[in-house]
């Protein structure tokens, strides 16, 4: 499955939820499971880990598609080439404050 795909599929199945819950309230359960995944890191979880990702990869995507962005065409645009971005080294070298 492609990001696109994922996308696709994920605001069809929840289309109207997701409408209705809008922009602030989306971007306010991604936080939240952000929030989820650093509990997960702490307690070492892997398969809860693995788990709280997914779901912020859906609600991320959730996001993109109420704000009409295509998160692959986004993603590919500034990381899908074979190099960095800012230093355009294949394995970057830029000071790690800098990969922020
Ligand atoms: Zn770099």
């Amino acid at each position: 499955m492609h990001i696109l795909d994922a996308q696709t599929t994920n605001f069809e199945k929840y289309h109207d939820t997701s409408v209705a819950r809008g922009v602030d309230k989306t971007f306010i359960r991604l936080t939240e499971e952000i929030g989820e995944i650093a509990k997960a890191l702490r307690n070492g979880d892997r398969d809860n880990l693995a788990e709280e990702i997914a779901d912020g990869m859906a609600w991320l995507l959730t996001l993109a598609s109420l704000n009409d962005v295509d998160a692959q065409a986004a993603y590919i645009k500034k990381y899908g080439t074979s190099e960095c971005f800012r230093c355009h080294q294949v394995r970057c070298i830029c000071p790690e404050e800098r990969n922020v």
